[in-house]
């Protein structure tokens, strides 16, 4: 089964470049989980062009005809769910339960879009003429650059693609360089639904060699990005420079579980092992801060390093597995300096994370995880940038206001959680707290597809996925038709010529 021979697909047509690249496994990096194209501006020109040409007559159908193939892409998600589920754990290291709950996170997309296509889209208004009748309408912008991150390969394409599609435009989608095999799979399931040719491209490659040409294609007027906060940047960037190009960017995150004085521990606990350290800390939503109260903060710490301690780390696809390996070097070299700073910035350790490089961690990019206490400092490194990594900091705080101050102090706001038993806690932090998802008694995990996924700040542009991208790949336009035989205008404006 593996390596799988990925390719592009444009136009509906399976091709091939010169120069190709392999995806490794980060468990164990002697296992090639696939080849594929290096793709440049040549191939993105194919895909835009042929993008371009099937938005003619893919917007032409109705939102039913189009959610049907949707819905027969759904089917297959349903069949294929543990070859996928396995895949994922194999290409991205996630645990297995964490693989299968990435390709049902996508089949609840694909459904929900699949459902779209029969919900009301737009409304019929009052004119301020009786003899008019007014319309707020959705139409579809054209062609869509789709750029998807490695921590949910197969659920976030799916989040930009298919409510792309089902509004009626036309998509090129660049996986992840490094989960790009998930990103062919999906091709393979697209062609297999029966989507026309052109109607949604496949494009692999690296970020500057195939993502920046298809950011900056003229047309390409779309981009739906869902990545790291530096990328999201430039990508506005570019966008600001073209008035016609908009730009929807999901990017990173410093969240936060906020454990009040009243909070109960066990749930503490738990929400914070949860939040801290599925995935390996390599959420947009993990929580690498642990805003905790003065007054419980010594028997919650102990708890729960307690607990860190016991956290197994090892392949993903062995049933015992909590956290899986870190996605490549890169990612360890960056848990590493987050480290390094900590100790520079002067925390104090509590649990020494360390690089795991014998027996059956020889092969792979694991970690252990490393946990400090520290007072919030001003302009700390360390307590405001994304680590993305199983890298947790305990913060002591004076109560409420103060816990609150402490975790807007970032350039970021995209999720937190809050432990209390108090209602009236909570509502102060969802009034006061900048953020895009926010959990009571949970952890800062576990967004639903139906719900809008987006931050503010220096995570997210306002227009947040999942629910929220209809808004992004659609204008709305308005449409008013006169029944009368004469022309009478709104506000009195006089007819006569
Ligand atoms: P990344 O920004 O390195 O890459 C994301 C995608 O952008 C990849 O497909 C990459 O090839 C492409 N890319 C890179 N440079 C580009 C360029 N110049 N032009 C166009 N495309 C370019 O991110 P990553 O390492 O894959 O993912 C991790 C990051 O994503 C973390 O910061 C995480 O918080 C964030 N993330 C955010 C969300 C969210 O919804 N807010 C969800 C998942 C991950």
């Amino acid at each position: 089964m593996y390596p799988v021979q990925g390719k592009n697909l444009i136009n509906g047509q399976w091709t091939e470049t010169k120069s190709t690249f392999q995806s490794l496994n980060p468990a164990n990096s002697k296992e090639i989980i696939g080849t594929l194209p290096i793709s440049g501006e040549a191939e993105v020109n194919q895909a835009v062009a042929a993008a371009k040409k099937a938005f003619h007559t893919w917007r032409d159908m109705s939102w039913v005809k189009r959610a049907e193939y949707i819905d027969n892409f759904a089917q297959l998600l349903k069949r294929d769910m543990e070859q996928l589920s396995e895949l994922v754990t194999k290409e991205c290291g996630k645990p297995i339960n964490e693989g299968k709950a990435d390709v049902v996170e996508a089949l609840h997309m694909a459904q929900y879009m699949a459902g779209l296509g029969r919900m009301p889209t737009g409304f019929v208004i009052s004119s301020e003429i009786a003899a008019k009748d007014a319309f707020i309408l959705r139409k579809p912008k054209g062609v869509v650059a789709c750029i998807s991150p490695w921590n949910f390969p197969i659920a976030i394409p799916l989040w930009l693609v298919l409510p792309s599609v089902v509004a009626g435009n036309t998509v090129v989608f660049k996986p992840s360089e490094e989960t790009p095999i998930c990103g062919h799979r999906l091709a393979e399931l697209f062609v297999e639904a029966g989507f026309p040719a052109g109607v949604i491209n496949v494009i692999h490659g690296n970020g500057k060699e195939a993502g920046d040409p298809l950011v900056k294609h003229k047309d390409v007027n779309t981009v739906l990005f869902t990545g790291s906060r530096a990328v999201g940047k430039y990508i506005q960037q570019i966008a600001a420079n073209e008035m016609y190009k908009f730009v929807a960017t999901e990017m990173g995150g410093k969240n936060a579980t906020i454990i009040l004085a009243d909070a109960d521990i066990d749930i503490a606990v738990n929400a914070a092992l949860l939040g801290g350290f599925k995935t390996s800390g390599q959420r947009c939503v993990s929580s690498s801060r642990m805003i905790v109260d003065k007054k419980i903060e010594p028997e919650f710490t102990k708890r729960f390093v307690e607990k860190v301690k016991q956290i197994h780390i090892g392949d993903g696809l062995k049933p015992e597995t909590f956290m899986g390996p870190l996605i490549n070097q890169k990612g360890v070299e960056k848990w590493k300096l987050h480290n390094q700073k900590a100790r520079e910035e002067g925390a104090e350790i509590l649990v020494e994370g360390k690089e795991l490089t014998e027996g059956e961690h020889a092969n792979g990019n694991f970690v252990s995880p490393f946990v400090y206490r520290m007072p919030h400092k001003a302009g700390s490194f360390v307590l405001r940038e994304e680590a993305f990594s199983p890298h947790v900091a305990i913060i002591p705080v004076d109560g409420l206001e103060h816990a609150v101050e402490v975790y807007n102090d970032t350039d970021y706001g995209l999720a937190l959680a809050v432990i209390t038993e108090d209602y009236r806690n909570w509502r102060w932090v969802r009034d006061h707290a900048e953020f895009g998802l926010g959990y009571v008694n949970l952890p800062s995990i576990g967004a639903e597809v139906h719900l809008p996924f987006g931050g503010v700040k220096g995570s997210g542009n306002g227009h947040p996925g999942a629910e929220g991208i209809i808004d992004a790949v659609t204008h709305r336009v308005a449409w008013t038709v006169n029944h009368a035989h004469e022309i009478v205008l709104a506000q009195g404006l006089s007819t006569k010529v």
